[in-house]
């Protein structure tokens, strides 16, 4: 094994511990949650796959709800949503 080792994330909705870059970040930031395409932003994180699976999984769960003890907007599903339409990595 070579090569770079990404730190391990949950994911919220299949439990597994994913490498980051496999991962969405959703982040809490002045108690609003929105998804967070860099990673890096400040405040508390919640992750999910890059799969179509997970993010249903999460929405029907309504994982991310739970994770931040708040309400979490469709909007943040419907982003990452979108994100995983248009195929970005
Ligand atoms: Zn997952």
């Amino acid at each position: 094994m070579t090569g770079k080792v990404l730190p391990l994330r949950k994911c919220v909705a299949c439990g597994q511990m994913i490498p980051k870059d496999q991962l969405f970040r959703v982040v809490r930031v002045d108690g609003k949650v929105q998804l967070d395409l860099s990673q890096k932003a400040q405040g508390r994180g919640a992750w999910v796959c890059k799969n179509p699976q997970c993010v249903a999984l999460a929405e029907k769960k309504k994982s991310f709800n739970r994770a931040f003890k708040t309400p979490v907007s469709e909007e943040v599903i419907n982003s990452i949503k979108m994100e995983l339409e248009n195929g970005s990595r």
